[in-house]
């Protein structure tokens, strides 16, 4: 027999394998459906900016040919807008790559990784990868408890993460609880920030992690062309940080990381305001539609800032999710943050919120019928 123990690098055996969300097409094989509709991964309801998809298309026929490694275009693009300079920023496929890349730039093993529980997976995954050792700090009333965070900081401890908005509960920490617990962070110690869902976000209290990397702190910020931009499937993100943590991240990179078509895709949804506009007006009123009918139903949610909406369904959420699989509807069942009872919705157009909720109304035995 192999012994895989001995194989493989030290803490990989202990790493549960990611669970994305049920693929689309995989459930309309399974049951024959005509319409599924997702509201499972946080993807946009509206499809990709179109003007990304025309200059990806226009972009097919020079395929043969390498990317450009450092994005040039895009990060020129980027710094403008962000109002840095462009060893200010780096990108990758995905912004999960880049928290890969600070993982593998920063974590020595036995270095402590602070983190909430429950919150993004990746982030335990990443640490265990390197032979780091995650700690994680209970939420508390569903946001981030930096108080707590902080404390828990101590000599071993080398990065933090803070997920703001944060997956799955939709919550925000503030701009004075952030504040203080960025003056607090040693040295020694790097919080990212990992915002991708930031571009959803419009209170005022909100705090803009960019700030913290202009002021010179030990933050690395995370944002993605996936949420907001519509381009999940092409793989985009970036990090945004001092020149030297810019310079660390760049040594681990592979060479070649975005593709042809996610940098023309990223540069020209950029570019591409009204549908910007359309994604965050479709969310809000898909919000407010949402917690209306979940208060008709006595459903207790999550306010949220992001683009799906974490609520209390008061029954087993594998039960629920199976329920709703079968009338073709894709949501992401809570059991797996050990939110036994909740679910994660991500936020649909209009009509599929509707479907959802009719859905639900039959799952629950409340039809009115
Ligand atoms: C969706 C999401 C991301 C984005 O990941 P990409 O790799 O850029 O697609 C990052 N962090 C969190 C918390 C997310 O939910």
């Amino acid at each position: 027999m192999r012994d895989m123990k001995r194989l493989l690098r030290k803490g990989v055996e202990n790493i549960h394998p990611y669970i994305p969300g049920k693929p689309l097409e995989e459930v309309q094989a399974e049951l024959g459906l005509s319409e599924v509709i997702k509201m499972a991964s946080n993807e946009n309801p509206l499809g990709p900016s179109p003007k990304a998809v025309a200059a990806m298309e226009r972009e097919l026929k020079n395929i043969h040919r390498y990317p450009e490694g450092p994005c040039t275009v895009l990060r020129n693009h980027l710094s403008e807008r962000l109002g840095i300079r462009e060893n200010m920023v780096t990108l990758s496929n995905g912004s999960d790559n880049c928290a890969l890349l600070v993982g593998n730039a920063f974590i020595n093993e036995g270095d402590e990784i602070l983190m909430a529980y429950p919150t993004f997976l990746v982030y335990e995954t990443i640490a265990r990868i390197m032979g780091g050792r995650p700690v994680s700090i209970k939420l508390r009333d569903h946001i981030h408890d930096l108080h707590n965070m902080l404390g828990a900081i101590n000599e071993k401890t080398k990065l933090v993460f803070v997920c703001n908005p944060h997956n799955p509960t939709g919550t925000i920490v503030g701009r004075r609880e952030l504040d203080e617990f960025v003056k607090g962070l040693p040295e020694h110690a790097v919080l990212v920030l990992d915002e991708a869902y930031g571009d959803f976000v419009s209170a005022e209290d909100y705090p803009d992690g960019l700030d913290y990397v202009k002021q010179g702190r030990n933050v690395v910020v995370l944002r993605t062309f996936s949420k907001l931009y519509g381009l999940a499937g092409i793989r985009v993100g970036y990090a945004l940080g001092s020149e030297e943590f810019i310079a660390a991240i760049n040594r681990v990179r592979e060479p070649f990381p975005v593709s042809r078509a996610a940098q023309v895709g990223a540069v020209a949804a950029l570019g591409d305001e009204e549908f910007r506009d359309r994604v965050v007006q479709n969310n809000e009123e898909g919000k407010a539609y949402l917690y209306e009918e979940f208060e008709k139903l006595k459903i207790s949610y999550i306010s949220s800032y992001t683009n799906f909406i974490l609520a209390d369904f008061a029954i087993d959420s594998r039960e629920l999710f199976e329920s709703l699989l079968r009338q073709g509807i894709i949501i992401r069942p809570g059991y797996v943050w050990n939110y036994p009872t909740f679910a994660r919705v991500t936020i649909g157009t209009m009509d599929q919120n509707r479907k959802f909720i009719k859905a639900l109304t039959k799952v629950l035995g409340k039809d009115p019928a």
